[in-house]
């Protein structure tokens, strides 16, 4: 595995907001004085009522999380009103439309004035403070609009991606017994439309807590409206002040409801609260992305995933930054739209997830190499380890190696990012989300909840709570205690695997699920997969522990070849060899099945627990299949399975 230690690059440390001797600093006043740094840093959000109550925290028993709890604040009036002063004229929103020729820039006194108008509409419909509203929308702009409006009058806002299909969708309204729903007539995406409103109507027939819909007109697609139920958002907002007087908060008042992706199973309606999560999303936004007023900041997530709450939304705005929403996907109309965006728009902050990265590598150099890119200034990476051949890649052809590259680690529960390099302050290996923020107290503990130290590797836990720690799974906190802090005492269980070397640098090795015991050694997935695609013809791999006689357990791959290569016995005899040479005997490859598509999330992460059942050859028992993005693939899968 490539080790190579990346430094901070002198002109980058030199302008930024955190460089060693402060991150150094920050690191041991947090340490040393958690409730007197968080008092400080709270300082970054708006209050109503500033908090005398700092950390109120207890890991065992019932699990009790809070922060700031006597604080009062409004999370749209630290995104929005704060900045109508200084900044009412800049652009909050750089809209890009999935066809190339449709963009809009709104600025935050639009925006301002946007978000009052509905926040007023939903106040006329009856939402009130605490209840829930479903937002069901592709990524336009009032997305964000009704993000901002719930939290303007302190509604609890749960999005569904609108890739969900009706079952996914009404599950979720039901889970959380919302009273409204704000979708579109249709979205767009890679050129294709998707029926919002179509599917919404399929669910609502088993959602009877939905009093009223709001519906805006995107496409102009021809949809039903249901009498008395059903408004346009046009209509419903056109004759609203806007101006709305923001509901004051208590600082664990609820925010949002994100049901998980569901690689693991059943998804949980995990809960954010305003005080601690705003703090977070603003910390973290500034110093991950080492955020300078005026700069062009771009996240290519959905608003319907966490990253799109916490990294498109609540974080930039709450900074006052420039944050760009892009409807499309990366191969439309051509594998160069995500540069071809950048230059557009001159982007200076760009953040994405491994599938996008290793999708683009398949196609090769070129149409990166097309588009200037001079603008890009730090790049980051989210959702899966990120293997060093696509770290490298994403390090030498997107940025030329001038830009740092932040990896960072974090997940729905966690509201923020934990483990990631500060661009100006922390050396970067390829491969490593590195060391844990200022404030975060990651540890790895052996299977009997042991802390081990030095350089080792086991079960990621968090051994302390951060402001933006989620609080409780909607509607069943004993789940939530049994499922995070049950497993190691007193301890948050990520359930991620991680190995820490000797430098201290965490190396995610995937999830603890995934690790596959061959022989008595236990490996983790992502070391394997890694080995894979930095073979010149792999373009992905997802590797799966399978029943094996002797070694108790086989190692299964299945392998995506890049574009224009073909498999071939002579291939998969090669790949057998490579892993071997790489990593050593003992991860020498059972079976290499060829996959033209892997199962992936909505999201884009590869669904192991999917590939295990198909290795096993317990295809009956696939279990929940709703939450992947193409679930063809599975079938091509069960079809071509090796043994
Ligand atoms: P579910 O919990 O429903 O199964 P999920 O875990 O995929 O879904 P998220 O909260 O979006 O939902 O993802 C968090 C997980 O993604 C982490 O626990 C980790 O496994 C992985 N992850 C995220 N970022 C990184 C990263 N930079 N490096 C390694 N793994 C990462
Ligand atoms: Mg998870």
């Amino acid at each position: 595995m490539p080790d190579d230690l990346i430094p901070v690059k002198p002109e980058i440390a030199a302008k930024a907001l955190v460089n060693k001797d402060r991150y150094r600093a920050m690191t041991e006043a947090a340490a040393k004085d958690p409730e007197g740094f968080w008092r400080k840093e709270a300082e970054r959000v708006a209050w109503i009522k500033p908090p005398s109550r700092i950390k109120n925290v207890d890991f065992t028993g019932d699990v009790t999380i809070r922060w700031f709890e006597d604080g009062v604040l409004n999370a749209s009036v630290s995104c929005l009103d704060r900045h109508l002063a200084s900044r009412g004229d800049q652009v909050a929103i750089i809209w890009e439309g999935d066809d190339p020729k449709s963009d809009a820039k709104v600025t935050y006194r639009d925006l301002h004035a946007r978000v009052c108008r509905l926040a007023n509409a939903m106040r006329r419909l009856g939402v009130t403070k605490g209840d829930r509203v479903c937002i069901y929308l592709p990524m336009i702009v009032e997305a964000a609009v009704a993000m901002l409006a719930c939290a303007r009058i302190g509604a609890i806002h749960s999005i569904v991606f609108g890739g969900f299909s009706p079952d996914s969708l009404a599950s979720r309204i039901q889970d959380s017994e919302c009273a409204l729903l704000i979708t579109a007539d249709e979205g767009r995406r890679g050129g294709r439309s998707v029926p919002l409103k179509t599917n919404a109507d399929e669910a609502l027939r088993g959602c009877p807590s939905i009093r009223n819909v709001i519906v805006v007109k995107n496409t102009g697609g021809a949809v039903p409206m249901q009498e008395g139920r059903d408004h346009w958002y046009e209509a419903i907002t056109a004759q609203e002040p806007a101006a709305c007087e923001p509901e004051p908060m208590g600082a664990e008042d609820p925010l949002f409801i994100l049901y998980t992706s569901g690689s693991t199973g059943k998804p949980k309606g995990v809960l954010h609260t305003t005080g601690g999560y705003m703090v977070w999303a603003s910390y973290t936004h500034e110093l991950v992305f080492d955020y300078h007023p005026g700069e062009i900041y771009w996240c290519t997530a959905d608003v319907g995933w966490v990253t799109g709450h916490t990294y498109i939304v609540y974080g930039p705005l709450a900074n006052g930054a420039t944050t760009l929403m892009f409807e499309g996907v990366p191969n439309y109309p051509s594998v160069s739209r995500f540069w071809e965006v950048v230059d557009k728009h001159q982007v200076n902050i760009f953040y994405t997830a491994p599938t996008a990265i290793r999708a683009l590598m398949r196609d090769g150099e070129a149409p990166v190499r097309k588009a200037s890119r001079k603008s890009l200034r730090v790049l980051g990476s989210v959702g899966e380890p990120i293997n060093p051949e696509a770290w490298l890649w994403y390090y030498r052809v997107v940025g030329e190696e001038r830009c740092p590259i932040v990896d960072t680690w974090w997940q729905t529960e966690t509201g923020g990012i934990l483990i990631s390099p500060l661009p100006g302050a922390v050396d970067q290996k390829p491969g490593s989300a590195t060391l844990p923020l200022p404030g975060v107290f990651p540890a790895i503990v052996d299977g009997e909840g042991q802390v081990l130290e030095g350089a080792t590797e086991g079960n990621l836990v968090l051994l302390d709570s951060w402001p933006g720690q989620m609080r409780t799974i909607y509607g069943d906190h004993a789940r939530f205690g049994q499922t995070y802090f049950s497993t190691f005492k007193g301890m948050y269980f990520t359930g991620d695997g991680a190995r820490r070397d000797a430098d201290g640098y965490y190396w995610i090795t995937g999830r603890v699920d995934d690790v596959i015991n061959v022989s008595g050694h236990r490996m983790g997935t992502a070391e394997i997969e890694s080995a894979l695609v930095a073979h010149a013809k792999v373009a992905e791999a997802a590797v799966v522990g399978m029943p094996h006689d002797l070694k108790g357990q086989g190692i299964y791959c299945y392998v995506t070849l890049k574009t224009g290569e073909e498999p071939s016995e002579a291939l998969r005899k090669e790949l057998v060899a490579w892993v071997r040479k790489e990593i050593g005997p003992i991860a020498s490859p059972d079976a290499i099945q060829w996959a033209p598509g892997l199962p992936k999330t909505r999201s884009g992460k590869i669904m192991r627990r999917i590939l295990r059942k198909i290795a096993a050859n317990e295809t009956e028992s696939l279990g929940d299949t709703s939450t992947l993005a193409d679930p063809s693939v599975v079938e091509e899968l069960v079809q071509n399975r090796v043994g």
